[in-house]
């Protein structure tokens, strides 16, 4: 009983597309890290891919009112910011999706890299031609979770997905 309701409850969140990603759903993003049920109230469980990300209040009111019109009234979503999240978390499926979409994937996370001192010297591909004449034009692209990049060969911005 209890894990069926899970499931829909899962299904459920597998709709909710990241506000940033529209190509990407939050379960896809790693972001729910469980679905604890306990006398009919259900208790969501989100890691934020980026602690600054101010897309976060927004999906915790999308998990809301999506179950909502499921028929789940009592719904608490609960951010845990440790363990933090990592694009380890990212299934090689959903890196191929955002590439996709033109975000150059993000590469494996560097726990000590907490300030991403790293990834700025970090060679990124342009996700269009995968040509390494590429250039960091903003380390914060449209959002702070993003930097903008533009590729020499092919002549396109594109946005890369910081590791953190
Ligand atoms: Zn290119």
């Amino acid at each position: 009983m209890n894990s069926n309701i899970k499931q829909i409850v899962i299904d459920t969140l597998s709709q909710i597309s990241d506000p940033e990603i529209p190509v990407v759903n939050i379960i896809e993003m790693g972001m729910i890290r469980d679905v604890l049920l306990e006398d009919g109230s259900i208790q969501v469980i989100l890691t934020p891919t980026y602690s600054g990300c101010p897309a976060m209040r927004q999906i915790e009111d999308d998990i809301v009112l999506a179950l909502e019109k499921k028929g789940f009234n009592d719904v608490a979503v609960k951010t845990v910011l440790s363990p933090a999240w990592t694009t380890d978390w990212l299934s090689e499926e959903t890196k191929v999706k955002l590439k996709n979409y033109g975000i150059a994937p993000p590469l494996k996370s560097n726990p000590d890299d907490i300030f991403n001192i790293i990834s700025m010297n970090q060679q990124i591909n342009c996700p269009f031609c995968n040509s390494e004449k590429t250039e960091l034009k903003s380390f914060f692209g449209s959002t702070a979770c993003k930097s903008l990049y533009y590729c020499n060969n092919c002549r396109q911005p594109f946005e890369h997905f910081k590791c953190h």
